[in-house]
């Protein structure tokens, strides 16, 4: 009988091992899931909403998420802006939540949504190594936040389809990006998660009768479609202005893409098909997630300093400027500040009666100088009424 003990005591050991790995591997990713993200609202936040209540299928969900309003003393324009769109590209979750925490406005109303795609925001990406988290120094210590994915959680949106067949015009796109919050709009109430997301958000605009629409994005160093505005006709000559304009007076480059209207389901494309927003979708250059680079570092994440992109960017491989100060998250975030505040700008000279005039934003040079952190406030000394976690 002994050889049968020593069986069942090794398969007894064995499952005990095996328990003890998924515990230790789960509990990582359960409290990632369930990390709460302080968000002290401002001096100009007048309201506080969920996307929800502009879908109530979408109440409850994971999908659902706060939306920051903030009114002027007079009425003028409105803009809604969007980050977290794609939850790994945390310059815009930033750049969102400095304007959440700092902005005055005199006149007209912004919509703030910091975690568009609630549930990317709690998935990650294990397989490529993507730290859960990062933290950014601030003036009272380190400010933590959780770093997403691309695509929602499948604990929230599953199963995947086959092919994803888009809504409503029925083209074919990756099983993946059924999951991809920039490929389900206009989306429908009765959709997928996804899709009641997007579609949330455009009920929103169509409501609230909202005239620009601001999605803010990173994109690889090696894609052409990086640093610059992707934009449709309708928006196209407010982008180009916006370009020039940071260009001359705040020294960096950003240039315009026009948005292919036979590639559906992006935000730039259908808002401005499916209401009357001029949307604009900002990308600024994050070589984390180029394929080519060391390990996905915070680090990387952090200061986009890269040996293997250096090389490439030395044999013209890359559609950015790169050198050894590689392409750190505050010349990230500041760029995406300085454009979005731009376009606000040239909207308003554009548009009499519309004007949106924003104050107590930092812009680039600001935050290169200062760094993001500058502008985070400390929740534990904030009132705590005024402290929203997500
Ligand atoms: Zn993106």
């Amino acid at each position: 009988m002994a050889p049968m003990r020593h069986e069942r005591a090794a398969k007894a050991l064995l499952l005990a091992a095996i328990a003890a790995l998924l515990v230790l591997g789960g509990v990582p990713l359960y409290r990632h899931r369930h990390f709460a993200l302080p968000i002290v609202s401002g001096p100009g936040v007048t309201r506080i909403t969920r996307l929800g209540d502009f879908c109530p299928s979408l109440k409850g969900t994971a999908g659902d998420t706060t939306v920051y309003i903030l009114e002027g003393r007079e009425p003028g324009g409105k803009a809604l802006l969007m980050s977290g769109t794609h939850a790994n590209e945390p310059a815009g979750l930033l750049a969102d939540i400095i304007i959440v925490e700092n902005a005055v406005v005199d006149q007209g109303t912004l919509y703030v949504i910091p975690s568009f795609n609630n549930s990317a925001g709690r998935n990650t990406r294990p397989g490529d190594g993507y730290p859960l988290y990062f933290d950014i120094p601030t003036d009272w210590g380190r400010k933590r936040f959780p770093m997403g994915n691309r695509d929602a959680s499948p604990l929230d949106q599953w199963p995947d389809p086959d092919v994803y067949v888009h809504y409503p015009d029925r083209q074919l796109l990756s099983y993946i990006d059924a999951r991809n919050s920039n490929r389900t709009w206009p989306g429908r109430p009765d959709g997928f998660l996804m899709e009641r997301v997007t579609f949330a958000a455009m009920e929103l605009m169509r409501r609230e009768q909202v005239d620009v629409a601001v999605d803010l994005h990173g994109a690889e160093t090696m894609f052409p479609v990086t640093n610059c505005i992707v934009a449709p006709e309708k928006s196209s000559k407010i982008a180009i202005l916006a370009t020039l304009t940071v260009k001359a007076a705040e020294g960096f480059d950003s240039h315009v893409e026009p948005s292919p209207p036979g590639f559906r389901g992006l935000s730039h494309r259908e808002i401005g098909d499916h209401s009357g927003a001029a949307p604009f979708l900002l990308e600024a250059p994050i070589p984390f997630l180029d394929q080519p680079t060391g390990p996905k570092s915070v680090k990387l994440l952090l200061d986009g300093k890269d040996p293997f992109l250096l090389s490439l960017a030395g044999k013209k491989k890359l559609f950015v400027p790169y050198d050894a100060s590689g392409w750190p998250m505050d010349k990230r975030v500041g760029q995406h500040l300085s454009v979005m505040l731009e376009i606000l700008r040239q909207y308003s000279k554009k548009t009499p009666g519309r004007e949106l005039i924003v104050k107590g934003v930092p812009r680039y040079a600001d935050v290169v100088k200062n760094g993001a952190g500058r502008y985070l406030h400390d929740p534990a000394k904030a009132d705590p009424r005024s402290v929203v976690t997500d």
